[in-house]
C-alpha cells in the first residue's frame, strides 16, 4: 500500500502547476515533533479537489453521540407536543407506528403499540418507541425521520451549532478562493451535512461546499464509492486528483484503492479520536498543513 500510495503522490506530483487557480506547491510542511517518522503532508499543488469527512475529521468524533442523540431523546416528547399537527411529524409518527407494531408481534422487549389517539397517549408511546429505538442504536427510517426533523428545528432556533474545529473554516475559505472546489462524504445524511454547517459555531460554512455525498452513493470503506464520486464530479469541474481527508484507516485505503480515479488520502488525528494504528498515509493535525 505505502508503495502504491507513494507512486500515485510522485505521478500526481507531476505536473501540479496546470489547475486553474491553484498556487505551485510551496514548502510548508507539518513540523511535529515525530515529524521524521511519518510522511509528510500533502501541499497544495499535488491535488485539485477537496473531500471531507465530517466526524473525527472537520467536527469531534463525539458530535453525534453526545449532542444530537441526547438533544433528541430529550427533546422527544416536547417536540412532540409542540408539533404534533405538522404533516412531516405525522408521516415520522406513522413510519414509528409500523415499527413499533412489527415490535410488539416479535414480542422486542419494551415495545409498546402507538395508538392514533387520544393524543397525549399517542405522544406518550411515540416517545417510548423512541427512546426504545435508539437504545438499540436503530436506524429504522421512522426513527431517523423524527431525529433529522428534531435536529433541524435545534439549528434553526439556535440551540444546536455544528461544531467544527478552528482551522477548517480558514482552509475551506482558502481553498474556496483559490477555486478548489471542496465536497463533504459522511455516513451522515446529506440534510444533516448541511444542517452542520450551514449552522456551524464559525458560522454559515455552507456556501463555500460545493457538493455532499453520504452513503447513498455507496459505502465509505468501498473503493468503487471513491470512484462514483470522482465520475459524479467530474461532470462539473475540471479536477483529478482529490484529497481526501478522514480519521478512518479503512476508508483512506479504499479511497487509495480506487481504481479509475487518483486519490491522496490523509488521516486526521483530532482531539478525542480513536488511536489509528500503523498506516502508510499522511497524518493530519491542522488543515492548515495542507495548503
Ligand atoms: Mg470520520
Amino acid at each position: 500500500m505505502a508503495a502504491r500510495v507513494a507512486a500515485k503522490r510522485a505521478a500526481a506530483s507531476a505536473g501540479s502547476n496546470g489547475s486553474a487557480g491553484v498556487r505551485a506547491p510551496v514548502a510548508k510542511r507539518a513540523r511535529t515533533s515525530d515529524a521524521e517518522t511519518r510522511l509528510p503532508t500533502l501541499t497544495a499543488g499535488e491535488y485539485d479537489a477537496v473531500v471531507l469527512d465530517i466526524e473525527g475529521t472537520t467536527t469531534p468524533l463525539t458530535f453525534v453521540h453526545d449532542t444530537l442523540f441526547p438533544y433528541a431523546r430529550q427533546r422527544v416528547a416536547a417536540y412532540l407536543r409542540e408539533n404534533w399537527e405538522k404533516e412531516e411529524v405525522q408521516s415520522a409518527v406513522a413510519a414509528l407506528r409500523q415499527q413499533a407494531e412489527k415490535d410488539v408481534e416479535a414480542k422486542t422487549p419494551g415495545a409498546v403499540a402507538v395508538p392514533t389517539e387520544p393524543r397525549d397517549a399517542a405522544v406518550d408511546a411515540t416517545t417510548a418507541t423512541v427512546h426504545r429505538l435508539m437504545d438499540a442504536d436503530s436506524k429504522t427510517t421512522g426513527l431517523k425521520q423524527l431525529q433529522g426533523l428534531m435536529w433541524e428545528a435545534g439549528y434553526k432556533s439556535g440551540q444546536l451549532r455544528g461544531p467544527v474545529f478552528d482551522d477548517v473554516p480558514k482552509a475551506i475559505k482558502h481553498w474556496h478562493e483559490h477555486k478548489i472546489p471542496v465536497f463533504i462524504y459522511s455516513s451522515g445524511s446529506v440534510h444533516a451535512q448541511k444542517l452542520l454547517f450551514r449552522f456551524s459555531d464559525r458560522g454559515d460554512l455552507l456556501p463555500l461546499l460545493d457538493g455532499h455525498f453520504d452513503t447513498t452513493t455507496g459505502p465509505k470503506v468501498d473503493a468503487s464509492s471513491y470512484d462514483a464520486i470522482a465520475q459524479h464530479v467530474a461532470g462539473s469541474w475540471p479536477v483529478s486528483r482529490f484529497l481526501f481527508a478522514t480519521d478512518n484507516v479503512r476508508e483512506a485505503d479504499a479511497a487509495a484503492a480506487a481504481k479509475e480515479s487518483t486519490w491522496l488520502p490523509v488521516v486526521a488525528e483530532r482531539p478525542g479520536n480513536k488511536e489509528t494504528g500503523s498506516h502508510p498515509f499522511p497524518v493530519v493535525r491542522d488543515f492548515q498543513t495542507l495548503l
